[in-house]
């Protein structure tokens, strides 16, 4: 909040500064600039004004909120963690704190939760353990990891819960992993297949990249420790039908002088690399994160299609510190499906999903559901529809309809719920609609941290005919030395997830082939150990903009900044795109 406002006051510092200069030394450079910055200002002002008298409220049908939503939109609760404490909290009993958080569910009219870890307390001794006195034995390379898994009694956790709900919550498996300076990430459809800290690094400057910065010597190896790279754990989830969701994008902190990043710093990177993202979190640790949001609607203006959703990030043996108010929910579009992990991942993957802290909010374009693409174009008019009712004992305040770079379009007072339709106008470019609808007393504009009660749609998108955002592709020059030792090897490109895509001779001298961004490289040859790596991380160019974010290095460039508050453009998306153009790589 205190970043935007500064950022304001120096907007209008220099546009005043500038007017005062054009009066005097019209023919500067200095002058020149400022007439272009007055053109462009003119030109926001025009456009800004102009938008809302585009969009034309045809329609409003009052209504009360009919029962029958509840049923077809469950409220599914995400990122948690089902067995954690803060340092120097006493533990007490496992299954009360069950018994309590099935409760808590029903109070709530919680219908389902991916319970993330530690699932139990086994499975936290074993966190306790091999994240601290045998950290270095488990990723030794000497040890049977999947022998800590513990699936059977994960399993039985979850068996416990959803007998002891009878059916009236579900609780389906999901993690959050993985956890480390890059960022950190939940699933719909999780796959066990490590242990649940199996990619944690924590604050430990682990190795990722063959020119990484960060060391941490393994004393029983001798060898960095290093980690599975974000580009195989997403693979390996896709292929298993699981969707991995961005966490908590712009939060970080200082203490104690020492910088700590939780911010999603690869989510830019998958986001030009897919040309989408499966997802991201937009409400989490206030309702209305005004950072994620913006951050959100920047990802957006690429075009490409990314899922926002709600998460909690709650220890789930505490849930009675938490109320309505501080619960964000998913409101998958489930219909007259039966409630499973596979029908809330599959509204998930479709993007037909609101969130809030109770409120309902339902959106069409043209009868195309949230998530979906319209197909639009200068001369179209759609007709946008907006089913929202506020959450329950409360009232519903702004309502606004927001377009691409998140301008607010359109807004509606003093609406009690029911049904608005809307007259919006095409364009020839990629657009989207998303719909905020906040509680009656909440300033968005003003005091956004303030604000209690607010319900976001997922976007609908408007797309040109043919539009689609590809998948980046990278040219890759690969120099091989002369003195190379795997000359006589093979080199292989293959997808993200280990499909073949073409095969090699290594002769020394120049390989240039175009690839998709996300392939990965495998170099082997008789009596050397075959070696793999992504060419999007190899990428210098690549690293230096996550480094940016990371490291906390964006501070420099935006003195003042409150913690957790990220500038979308500290995000370098089109640094990026450019980066993933060509990749440069020297084999030794
Ligand atoms: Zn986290």
């Amino acid at each position: 909040m205190f970043g935007e406002a500064l950022r304001r006051r120096r907007g209008e510092k220099t546009l005043a500064s500038c007017l005062g200069k054009v009066g005097v030394k019209m023919a500067s450079w200095s002058a020149a600039r400022c007439l272009f910055l007055l053109c462009c200002f003119g030109l926001c002002v025009s456009s800004s004004s102009r938008a809302p008298a585009q969009v034309r409220l045809v329609s409003e049908r009052p209504g009360e909120r009919p029962a029958s939503l509840d049923r077809d939109w469950p409220a599914v609760v995400t990122h948690t963690h089902n067995w954690r404490f803060r340092e120097g909290e006493t533990t007490g009993s496992f299954s009360a704190a069950g018994e309590q958080l099935v409760r808590w569910c029903w109070d709530l009219g919680i219908r389902a939760v991916g319970v993330g870890s530690a699932w139990n307390p086994a499975n936290e001794a074993n966190f306790e353990r091999f994240e601290g006195p045998d950290r270095d034995l488990y990723y030794s390379g000497q040890f049977d990891q999947k022998s800590v898994m513990d699936v059977a009694g994960v399993k039985a956790t979850l068996t416990e819960l959803n007998a002891q709900s009878r059916g009236s919550t579900l609780f389906y498996l999901d993690n959050e992993t993985p956890k480390n300076r890059m960022g950190h990430m939940w699933w719909f459809g999780y796959l066990y297949d490590y242990p649940a800290w199996h990619d944690y690094s924590q604050d430990q400057p682990i190795k990722y990249y063959e020119n990484d910065p960060s060391v941490e010597i393994n004393a029983l190896t001798g060898e960095p420790h290093t980690r599975r790279n974000l580009f195989e754990i997403v693979a390996i989830q896709r292929r298993a039908g699981a969707i991995g969701v961005f966490a908590h994008p712009t939060r970080w902190w200082v203490s104690n002088g020492k910088f700590t990043s939780n911010i999603a710093a690869m989510s830019g990177l998958f986001l030009i690399a897919d040309g989408s993202l499966d997802g991201m979190a937009v409400m989490g640790d206030r309702v209305y994160n005004k950072p994620y949001q913006d951050l959100w609607f920047s990802f957006l203006d690429t075009g490409g299609k990314v899922p926002g959703f709600a998460e909690t990030d709650f220890f789930l043996n505490q849930v009675m510190h938490h109320n309505e108010l501080d619960t964000f929910r998913n409101y998958p579009h489930i219909g007259n499906r039966p409630l499973t992990a596979r029908a809330i991942r599959d509204a998930a993957r479709s993007g037909e999903v609101f969130f809030s802290n109770g409120g309902f909010l339902n959106v069409s374009v043209d009868g195309v559901p949230m998530g979906s693409v319209v197909r639009t174009g200068q001369s179209k008019r759609h007709r946008l529809r907006i089913e929202v009712y506020p959450a329950p004992n409360s009232r519903l305040g702004r309502i606004q309809i927001i377009g691409k770079h998140g301008t607010v379009l359109a807004v509606k007072d003093n609406f009690p719920g029911g049904v608005l339709e809307y007259e919006i106008p095409g364009h020839d470019e990629p657009d989207y609609v998303v719909v905020r609808a906040f509680g009656s007393g909440d300033d968005p504009d003003h005091d956004p941290d303030q604000v209690r009660y607010l319900a976001v749609s997922n976007p609908v998108y408007l797309w040109p005919p043919g539009f689609h955002r590809e998948p980046a592709r990278t040219l890759c020059r690969l120099r091989v030395a002369l003195g190379s030792r795997w000359i006589g090897g093979s080199l292989e490109f293959q997808t993200a997830d280990g499909e073949l895509l073409r095969r090699e001779p290594i002769h020394a001298g120049i390989i240039s082939l175009s690839e998709p961004a996300d392939s990965r490289i495998v170099l082997s040859k008789k009596g050397l150990q075959s070696r793999m790596f992504y060419i999007a991380m190899e990428n210098a160019d690549v690293e230096k903009d996550i480094w940016y974010l990371s490291s906390g290095e964006f501070r420099k460039d935006y003195p003042g900044l409150p913690q957790s508050v990220v500038p979308p453009q500290a995000f370098r998306l089109e640094s990026l795109r450019e980066a993933l153009n060509r990749f440069e790589y020297e084999i030794r």
